[in-house]
């Protein structure tokens, strides 16, 4: 039977504070330390202005008139959780034929929606892997104006691809002369399509080293862009100080892509020993979305998802759920990378149970998603953990999330 790990939750976010004067107090019945594996029993945590204060134990707050006591006597507090790989813009349930009609505007709704639903499923925080037209940087921005409710997100732009490649559009015919918006062809073509990104807004680069499961007329194992252009993307985007994805199924896309310096691989499929050693030496992050593969092989199909791509996906799932095992046995960097929008958003956290059950011990894959999600950010100092000083996004889960019993609740509660 499967692990029923991490069932969450109630998000508790403190994005913005109406009323700057008035403290947040949150009392529960216990705190995980995610960095010890420790659970601190009565927490008492102080929330100023979004962020932490202080944390103490069996204490009662003296509260004034404006001051909010939230009181979860029956809950265990975790950090927010993190997912490294998300399209907001995309849902599953749409057909393709149809996605290629959607404008960009339309698009920025439907992530903005996902957004919301995202953080109501406990990921208060999100890196979008790839969107057209700069859609989830204006939801992301309009987060963070307080316009809209959603996780945080960190935006790459349009993703960087070759020509027909899995990052291009391969659907329409060729006298409409269609080329994705990411598509950059040759090292100097691609560092200016790193610049084009981070002119419009983008905090994070991705770009796809091999071919994938969803493109049409791409072999998902086969090598796309050459050392030479993943070098100059992530030289351009380092130098910029913007953390760098790379989409790599086949070993020697996963191999160039982590010699080229990338921050992360995404799926990371078909690893051998070397992409495993390769990985431990250069620290780089591997985010493996090892859930999703479960929910197109049921509904793909009825999903309209064409059978070349079901076929990829035959093709990667179980070697990728391998790969995962022997990475995590060979104390590889993982973050949490799911694909949402390839499954339902907010169903994320259905992935930490496959995650145990192929390798990971509970508390490995909380941190996964939470103090090592915030180190690929570079946000390990403030994001990631409940801790003095860092922002207070906090959310509830019942039962011992370090012991594979707490259950789900659908309430949510948005400060
Ligand atoms: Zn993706």
């Amino acid at each position: 039977m499967k692990k029923q790990l991490l069932c969450t939750s109630i998000a508790l976010l403190c994005l913005n504070s109406i009323n700057a004067q008035a403290l947040t107090y949150i009392s529960a019945k216990a705190m995980l330390d995610v960095e010890n594996g420790k659970l601190i029993q009565s927490p008492l945590i102080t929330i100023d202005n979004g962020v932490i204060t202080s944390i103490s134990q069996n204490k009662k707050p003296t509260l004034t008139k404006e001051d909010e006591l939230i009181n979860l006597p029956e809950l265990t507090l975790i950090p927010g959780l993190m997912d490294m790989h998300v399209h907001l813009t995309s849902d599953p349930t749409v057909p393709r034929s149809e996605r290629l009609g959607q404008s960009v505007p339309r698009m920025a709704v439907k992530a903005a929606y996902f957004a919301k639903k995202t953080l109501e499923a406990g990921f208060t925080t999100v890196r979008n892997v790839g969107a057209e037209g700069y859609s989830v940087i204006a939801v992301r921005d309009g987060i963070n104006a307080g316009d809209i409710v959603g996780s945080r997100i960190w935006a790459a732009g349009p993703s960087l691809g070759i020509t027909g490649g899995h990052c291009d559009n391969n659907r329409l015919p060729p006298e409409l002369k269609y080329t994705s918006s990411g598509v950059a062809d040759g090292p100097w073509a691609a560092r200016v399509k790193v610049r084009e990104n981070i002119k419009y807004g983008a905090n994070a680069i991705k770009f796809c080293a091999t071919g994938g499961v969803f493109s049409k007329g791409t072999k998902v194992g086969v090598q796309q862009y050459s050392f030479e252009e993943m070098k100059a993307i992530v030289d351009e985007a380092h130098m910029r100080d913007l953390p760098v994805a790379a989409h790599a199924h086949g070993t020697s896309g996963i191999k160039t892509a982590i010699k080229a310096g990338v921050d992360s691989v995404e799926h990371a499929s078909f690893l051998d020993d070397e992409a495993i050693a390769l990985a431990k030496k250069h620290g780089t992050w591997l985010s493996m979305d090892i859930y999703n593969t479960e929910y197109t092989l049921s509904f793909g199909e009825q999903n309209g998802v064409d059978e070349e791509n079901l076929n990829k996906e035959r093709q990667v799932s179980k070697k990728q759920r391998d790969s995962f095992s022997r990475a995590v046995k060979a104390g590889v960097n993982m973050v949490f990378g799911t694909d949402a929008a390839i499954y339902p958003h907010g169903d994320n956290a259905k992935q930490f149970s496959r995650m145990v059950e192929f390798g990971m011990t509970e508390l490995q894959a909380i941190q996964a998603s939470t103090i090592n999600s915030a180190k690929l950010l570079k946000m390990d100092g403030q994001l990631g953990q409940i801790k003095t000083g860092f922002a207070a996004d906090i959310i509830a889960v019942k039962g011992n999330p370090l012991k594979n019993n707490c259950s789900f609740s659908s309430r949510s509660h948005l400060l």
